[in-house]
């Protein structure tokens, strides 16, 4: 009998508990120190200004939402193929999401449907950097500058990559990551967002703490109790055990991103000139591999089959509008026609830097076998 392969798993070692334990036993376990470290590795790693290290990768979104001042009656547009908390969040703020589709053959936003989008009430866009490869980010940077409109980039797939030799975390005004277990590194759950805009920023981190603003300075001034909430923010901060678990994380990021690149070469090798077609990867990009989603014929059926056979495969994504909830709000079956065929054959297959060559293997085998 053959254990349970995952699609996707942590790697936690010794230094990470350790790194935790630490930070246990030390005087703060929340808006401490690790907080502000994790921060400022984060923004070394991806080459930011600011960082703000926060709950969730969706709390993440929704302060980078607020800050850019999404309101009533604003739209968003977001790649079909996502997780839902990319939409979720243009709807906390009470913004609509406009649905753009994909690329039929890399999954990510396609700039021309992002361009046909475009409304009057437009206020911003949001590249999901899917599977962990960059969206075609000059092209949507172009179409932010003529339209004005705000570029946001949602990595939680995509810590690491590289578009052009540009580092995720600067290719748009502000990018979010999400440290959930099945993400490169993780902080049990976590997220950031990263800036280079100080203003953003700012709006962000108040965001984070129940929209109070008044420094410590201030404060001082004002007798040292008074503070002042200026905006309905919420407690979407992080722990400091939590943040130090991230910054031991961090320190072996690069290492299992070329593990899951030499694994995807293992997988992309298997499948050449097989019925079963993995996504393309651009030229000029470093492709951080969250996910290996390749199209297959009757997927329904080889699903249950590697699933049978304690195989962890998944399918990323149902496109967002099909969901029950958004449906109701009034999005229909084909609106993004290539969405909705790609939804029809993608698969997930395992994928992470503790995986073995054999277990590739016993994945490659079982899909072949039609
Ligand atoms: C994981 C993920 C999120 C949400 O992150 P959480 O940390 O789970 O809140 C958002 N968008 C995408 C594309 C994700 O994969």
């Amino acid at each position: 009998m053959n254990t349970f392969l995952p699609y996707g798993h942590q790697m936690i070692d010794d230094e990470d508990i350790a790194a935790v334990v630490q930070a246990l036993r030390s005087d703060f376990l929340t808006t401490g120190p690790a907080v502000e470290l994790f921060e400022s590795d984060i923004c070394a790693y991806t080459g930011t200004a600011h960082g703000l290290a926060v709950s969730s990768g969706t709390a993440a979104l929704h302060a980078a939402m607020h800050a850019l001042g999404i309101k009533e009656g604003d739209e968003v547009i977001v790649p079909a193929i996502t997780f839902a908390a990319t939409s979720n969040a243009v709807l906390y703020c009470g913004g609509n999401t406009v649905f753009a589709d994909v690329e039929a053959d890399t999954l990510l936003i396609d700039p021309q449907a992002v361009e046909a989008a475009i409304t009057p009430r437009t206020k911003a866009i949001i590249g999901v950097d899917y599977a962990g490869q960059p969206c075609n980010w000059d092209a949507l940077r172009r179409i932010a500058d003529r339209h004005g409109l705000a570029l946001v980039a949602d990595a939680c797939h995509a810590i690491g990559g590289e578009y052009n030799g540009r580092k995720v975390g600067t290719l748009a005004d502000v990018t979010v990551f999400s440290f959930h277990p099945v993400k490169h590194i993780t902080t049990g759950e976590g997220g950031m967002a990263v800036t280079n805009d100080a203003a953003l920023a700012a709006r962000m981190r108040a965001f984070r703490g129940h929209g109070i603003t008044t420094t410590a300075a201030e404060r001082e001034k004002m007798g040292g109790w008074y503070y002042e909430m200026v905006e309905l923010g919420y407690n979407y901060r992080i722990t400091d055990f939590q943040c130090a678990l991230g910054s031991s994380q961090l320190k072996k990021l690069d290492g299992w991103i070329e593990i899951r690149n030499a694994l995807a070469t293992l997988y992309d090798a298997a499948f050449a000139g097989t019925a079963v077609a993995p996504l393309a990867r651009r030229d000029g990009v470093r492709h951080a591999y969250h996910l290996y989603v390749v199209r297959t014929p009757e997927r329904d059926a080889v699903f249950k089959r590697m699933r049978d056979a304690q195989i962890g495969v998944n399918v990323h994504y149902i496109p967002v509008y099909l969901h029950p909830y958004y449906r109701e709000l009034g999005y229909a079956k084909g609106l993004c026609p290539v969405a909705e065929a790609a939804y029809a054959e993608i698969l997930t297959l395992p994928m992470w830097a503790g995986m073995q060559r054999d277990e590739i293997e016993r994945v490659v085998q079982l899909l072949e076998r039609q």
